[in-house]
Order: C-alpha cells, then structure tokens, then sequence
C-alpha cells in the first residue's frame, strides 16, 4: 500500500509547518503558564525589563489568508496588554527614561517600553487612542520613504499579489516560474517561501526589481499601499507633538542592512534620521534596524549605530532587557507582541522572561 504521507503535496507540507511551529509556541507558552514555571523562572530570567515590537493595531480583518497578521493585534488586546503591565508595578517608560535606566543602572523598578514600527496609519487611528487614555508613553520608528510616499512595503505588495491570484509567474534565478496558490493553504505557503527565498538574495536591489515585476504583472498598487497603510508626515508631526509620543529612525528605504555596504548602511542611518529631524523638528535619538533579526543586523550596524550617536537603537532578537545591555545600548533585543498569540495569560509568561529564555537556551543576558 503506497504511504498516504508522502502524498502530501508541498502547499499542504508547508501549510502544516506553519501549524506545527505555531502550536509548538502555543504548547511551549501555555506550559510554562498552567505549569507555574513562568513565576519561579521570573526572578533569574525576568530581566530589569523590556522593550515590547508592536507593528498594527486594528480590529480583526475577515479572511483566512493573513500572512502578516502577526504583526497585528486589535485595540482591545492593546488595553489589556497596559491594564496588566499596571497592574503587576511594572512602568510603562519612554525610550529615553529607559536609558536612563538601563545607563545609571536604576532598576528600583521593573520597566517597558512600547514600540512600534513603520509608522503604521493605525497607530494613530487605533493605539494613539488607548495609549493616550492610559497616559503611556510609546515610540513609532519611521521610515522617511513612507511618509514620502515613495516607500515599497513588498511584504505587503507581496500578500496582494498572492491573495487576488490563483497562480504566479516569478522570476526565479532570471528563469519564469509558475506557483499554483488558488486554495488558502496553497496561498500561505507559497507567502512564506517566496518571502524567505527574496530575504536570503543577495542583493536589496533583487528584491525589489522582483517585486516591482511582480506587482507590475498583478496589478497590485505599491504607492497605493504606502500611502492606504503609513501615516503621512503631518499625521506624525501631529502624534509627535504630543510629550507622550518619540519618533525613532527606523532608515529611508527600510532595506536588509547586512546586505548593504558599509557606505549604505550608514547613509541610510544617518539620512533616515536628518530627514525626520526636517520634517518634524525634533532628531532621533533612537533607531530600529529594520527586520532587525540576525540576518539583517550584526555587528557591523551596532557599531555603526554608536558611532553615529544613536542613543540607543533596537533588534527583534526577542529577549528581556539585563543590566549588561547597558553596554550593548545599540544592540537591544525586543519582545515581539505576536498577534498569533492574543491572549493575556501569554503576555504573562512573555514578561516573566520564562518564554524567551527557554528560545534562548536559558541563556540570560544574551545581547541582540
Ligand atoms: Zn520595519
């Protein structure tokens, strides 16, 4: 009898990785929740604090195939997220106080910082509102070319493309390719290859002459996205005049830094924060490298960072903050609020810093 699992075709393979990596986290965090261990691991992996990544926040959207919904969570789990971070003393601080902190080694308390990045329309629309309401303070990291509206955000142009096609013709080493993506689990996974397989090219420009094609051929509006998604200058020059409210550089073109030469990596740097500065009167002094994992970031840009003045700028290495990260200012890893995984008790675990240092091989203080 031929074995029915090898008749799993690739669509459905990828489909149930994606399942299978989810249900891991979700395992992993309602054990250490129901366990307890998240309370007895908190004293030796809860850190001094943390720096919480946050993309959107709007309500829930209908339709099954959201590949990037992870980067979204809904104005209620917002709340939440603050009621409980009061509600266990643990300060809700800017990036500046965090500084402070972390430079004078003042850990009388335990602090966050809210971050979001890309400066999402939302924020202002959706976040603004409950932040505003619970009187906490929060960073958006901008980069220039959104507000310029000449930003191309291809992770999204890239979920447009798929989500109105049933096939896809993709250049694929300068060779036309064809995908089949007419079912959702077909759609989620060729998302999740073609977005791994343009991040691991060799070259920004790659990935952009591929996605400009490709949005071409599917008639997905790029500037259309930019301008539907990101807030416009005025519209942070508004946010930005509130003292609750930082606006971090985040680069003009929002590119892979690793991928880039010494000379882009810091033209991007400092011309994504004299552009702010121009545009909004006031200069970052705190930076977020874009995608921010460790293959878009290393060493090179934490230095490049410093010596550019940054104060501090921040990874999306997930892990708690340590009295050691004072020393790696421009290396600081952040806790990524996953909008797979809305629920309370999980925030919970998050904070403890049980989650991170079991992903971190109980590692503590493990910079960027
Ligand atoms: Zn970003």
């Amino acid at each position: 009898m031929p074995n029915r699992r090898l008749k799993i075709n690739e669509a459905e393979a990828g489909h149930w990785r994606h399942r299978v990596r989810k249900s891991l986290i979700r395992t992993g965090l309602e054990t250490l929740y129901f366990s307890g261990a998240h309370r007895m691991m908190e004293p030796f992996y809860g850190g001094v604090g943390a720096i919480l990544m946050l993309h959107h926040v709007r309500p829930p959207r209908r339709g099954s195939f959201q590949p990037n919904r992870l980067l979204e969570i809904t104005p209620d789990f917002l709340a939440s997220i603050i009621t409980f971070l009061q509600s266990a003393q643990i300060d809700i601080v800017s990036l500046d106080e965090m500084y402070r902190r972390l430079s004078e080694g003042d850990f009388s308390r335990r602090f966050v910082c809210i971050t979001f990045d890309d400066g999402y329309r939302d924020n202002k629309t959706w976040a603004y509102p409950v932040l505003k309401k619970h009187r906490v303070p929060f960073a958006i990291y901008v980069p220039t070319s959104f507000p310029d509206r000449i930003g191309e955000l291809w992770w999204v142009a890239l979920e447009a493309a798929i989500a109105k096609s049933d096939r896809i013709a993709l250049l694929v080493d300068g060779k036309g390719r064809r995908f089949d993506c007419g079912t959702v689990s077909e759609k989620r996974h060729l998302f999740s290859e073609i977005y791994r397989w343009l991040r691991k090219l060799p070259r920004e420009d790659d990935i952009r002459y591929i996605m400009r094609d490709l949005a071409a051929r599917y008639g997905v509006d790029v500037p259309a996205i930019n301008e539907d998604l990101c807030m416009s200058w005025q519209e942070i020059a508004e946010l930005a005049a509130d003292p609750l409210v930082t606006i971090g550089a985040h680069t003009v073109n929002h590119p892979i830094l690793a991928k880039a030469s010494d000379e882009v990596v810091r033209s991007e740097l400092k011309m994504g924060r004299a552009v702010v500065e121009a545009a909004i009167g006031v200069r970052p002094q705190h930076l977020a490298y874009p995608f921010g994992d460790r293959d878009a970031v290393g060493e090179r840009e934490f230095q490049i960072a410093a010596e550019l003045g940054f104060k501090t700028a921040v990874t999306t290495h997930a892990a708690m903050l340590f009295p050691e990260h004072r020393h790696h200012m421009t290396a600081l890893p952040r806790i990524s609020i996953d909008g797979e995984f809305q629920q309370g008790r999980y925030v919970r675990v998050l904070m403890s810093g049980a989650a991170t240092a079991m992903w971190n091989g109980f590692r503590r203080g493990d910079a960027a």
